[in-house]
């Protein structure tokens, strides 16, 4: 045949790509056990070995969130289809939405409000700051029938986190569920969706969680399948129609809605078990462990952090660049001369900060080490 795309796909060979150290906002190096767990043959996503399998990932979720919700299961799609899933369905047209906008993450709620027809009711805080508690209390307090607030709980974008069970307080003080984002923060920082009162929550699978990108675990209590059932309206998206996947996730005889990424999810059921075997308490001491370490090693070389102290994640590590240091030329050379892979900074912080991640199996005291020492030589 003498076809150009034949021609073309002649030179293409196996893709393996480079061993690298990847200590930016996500995705983090997957433990061997995972890596090796993914590539086992695959099985069908109705076939009963692996039904099993997803009742024992729902147990793991429930432990990693801190909840008895039975509706806790990851869903297929990353963090942002998560995040539309929870907006989706709890938000119809019309409804009252106060969101919280630190970061790039609360304006991608705000889009998702806006995109469902709710009316949102936009609370700013700076960059770099958490969310304020007293101005969320205040718009509920002037607005009538809020339905729902959004926030993120750790804002990836900044490294800054905010209170999130201040936060859920003050919205259900004034009958509004909350919608939060544990992109960040599930399995590095605490999170504790039952003692906080949470309504619903969403994770990714890249960050603290350590697996393959591509799944978001998300938690709903009682109160919202009950308010999501109510609605009159049809849920304008079949794919994430709640009532629908239930059907797979959610009962006892699981039925088809869409071809589950059956490997990626034997991967998450180790990555968790990995979790349970460590201990979560466990897991969040060590990401406050190494932060401090790599805190201690940023700041003795004059860096210095973007966000207060007493709102810093210990997994996101967000740092000024310093004045006349070219902020892109250091993460190149970190990558190309270390393998080492640093975040930028987003939207208005481009070019201004480094983001240092320290999430799950890439939070480790060698990673710290390397870290630190590469980076010293890169600036010197
Ligand atoms: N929310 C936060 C706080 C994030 O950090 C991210 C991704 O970095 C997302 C949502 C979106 O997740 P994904 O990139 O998996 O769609």
């Amino acid at each position: 045949m003498t076809s150009k795309h034949l021609g073309n796909t002649r030179r293409i060979t196996s893709f393996h790509p480079p061993q690298r150290t990847l200590l930016g906002p996500g995705p983090t190096e997957i433990h061997p056990r995972v890596l090796t767990t993914m590539s086992q043959p695959a099985i069908g996503y109705l076939d009963p070995v692996f039904v099993g399998m997803m009742d024992e990932l729902k147990d793991l979720l429930r432990y990693v969130y801190q909840t008895d919700n039975p509706l806790t299961f990851p869903i297929s799609g990353p963090g942002s289809v998560g995040m539309e899933y929870c907006f989706v369905n709890m938000v119809a047209p019309g409804d009252k939405v106060v969101v919280c906008r630190n970061g790039v993450f609360g304006g991608r709620m705000l889009e998702n409000v806006e995109r469902c027809g709710g009316i949102p009711i936009l609370i700013d805080d700076d960059w770099g700051r958490p969310v304020d508690p007293q101005k969320v209390e205040d718009a509920l307090k002037r607005e009538k029938d809020v339905k729902v607030v959004a926030f993120v709980h750790a804002e990836t974008s900044t490294g800054a986190q905010s209170d999130a069970k201040l936060l859920t307080q003050i919205a259900h003080k004034y009958g509004a569920l909350v919608i939060v984002d544990a992109v960040t923060s599930l399995a590095g920082t605490p999170v504790r969706v039952d003692d906080w009162g949470i309504d619903a929550i969403y994770s990714a699978s890249q960050k603290c969680l350590s697996c393959t990108p591509g799944l978001s675990p998300v938690s709903f209590s009682e109160r919202v399948v009950e308010r999501v059932k109510a609605r009159k309206d049809k849920i304008h998206s079949w794919f994430m129609d709640m009532n629908l996947l239930l059907g797979y996730w959610g009962a006892s005889t699981r039925t088809y809605h869409h071809t589950a990424p059956t490997n990626s999810l034997f991967a998450l059921h180790e990555a968790l078990l990995l979790i349970r075997e460590e201990g979560l308490e466990q897991a969040w001491a060590r990401h406050q462990r190494h932060h401090v370490a790599l805190k201690a090693g940023l700041e003795a070389m004059g860096l210095r952090f973007f966000v207060e102290q007493q709102y810093q994640l210990p997994q996101m590590n967000a740092v000024l660049c310093p004045a006349g240091v070219d902020e892109e030329a250091v993460r190149k050379t970190l990558l190309s001369e270390f393998g080492i892979e640093i975040g930028a900074g987003l939207g208005p912080l481009k070019g201004k900060i480094w983001r240092f991640g320290l999430m799950g199996y890439s939070c480790r005291p060698d990673n710290v080490m390397l870290c630190l020492s590469a980076l010293g030589s890169v600036l010197m």
